[in-house]
């Protein structure tokens, strides 16, 4: 051991169905923590937190790789440094995770969006507090590969901003899949975005595009109670206008043809 080392003892471990980080979904599953029980103390009054930071040691990684793709995102990308990217395998594999605390009983966690696998060890428990968010961060366009993989995404994102799953935000993120595909990145200061609907419609929208009412000035909304509601995109000279067709329940979101739940106008 050579004097800049030094020693972390793991407070907890990983209880989790998924072995390998390959299989491992990119939102992650829901886990249980068990914290070992000499740390129970320090675990006083976390559940009045929803969400928290989870620091672990990603003990399966590579610490030789210094560059990456982004493979199970989009293979076809150029390299970043692993320091650029979330990626897997780095020189010192300590892994950070905001997850949602779904509940504790005495010295364990049960915590959804995790992306650890089954036996990593725990190193460090953080409350998420809102000062760690940032609304609108300035991030590089890593697009999935798969149109799946960016409903995903999507998805994730306007759960994130809403915090429920109903048809509207549904609708939104069928919307912005086709927008993205017209308009590219949709967080970029050039989209605007105009929506005519309900204010489920409208958070979903924001949560996907971090779209804020000023400066600059990217979001309108008027509220509208109709079964057609409507977001016009705009980049520049180029816009879009999304028309909804119909409500949308869970399975119809994620099977559903684009022409049956959204009519485009130019
Ligand atoms: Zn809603």
């Amino acid at each position: 051991m050579s004097d800049n080392s030094f020693v972390l003892q793991p407070i907890g471990v990983v209880h989790a169905d998924v072995d390998d980080p390959m299989d491992m979904p990119i939102g992650g599953r829901l886990a249980e923590i068990e914290v070992f029980p000499q740390y129970q103390p320090a675990l006083t009054r976390i559940e009045e937190n929803s969400h928290i930071w989870l620091l672990l040691w990603f003990h399966l990684a590579d610490r030789k790789i210094l560059t990456t793709r982004p493979i199970k995102v989009n293979p076809d990308l150029p390299e970043f440094g692993v320091f650029a990217l979330r990626a897997f395998n780095r020189p010192n594999p300590i892994a950070m995770t905001r997850v949602k605390l779904e509940k504790r009983e005495q010295n364990r966690l049960w915590v959804s969006g995790l992306d650890a696998v089954n036996g990593t060890p725990v190193l460090d428990i953080k409350p998420y507090y809102e000062h760690d968010r940032v609304f609108s961060p300035r991030t590089p366009y890593i697009r999935p590969r798969e149109r799946r993989m960016l409903m995903e995404q999507f998805f994730r994102h306007a759960v994130t901003q809403h915090q429920e799953e109903c048809s509207d935000l549904y609708l939104a993120v069928r919307m912005a899949v086709i927008a993205d595909e017209t308009l590219g990145q949709l967080t970029r200061d050039e989209i605007i975005v105009d929506v005519h609907g309900s204010r489920c419609l409208a958070d979903a929208i924001q949560g996907i595009t971090n779209a804020r009412l000023a400066n600059p000035a990217r979001l309108s909304f008027t509220e509208v109670d109709s079964s057609h509601p409507q977001v016009r995109w705009s980049k520049g000279e180029q816009s879009l206008t999304l028309i909804g067709k119909r409500s949308l329940n869970q399975q119809e979101f994620w099977n559903l043809d684009d022409q049956e739940i959204i009519e485009v106008q130019d």
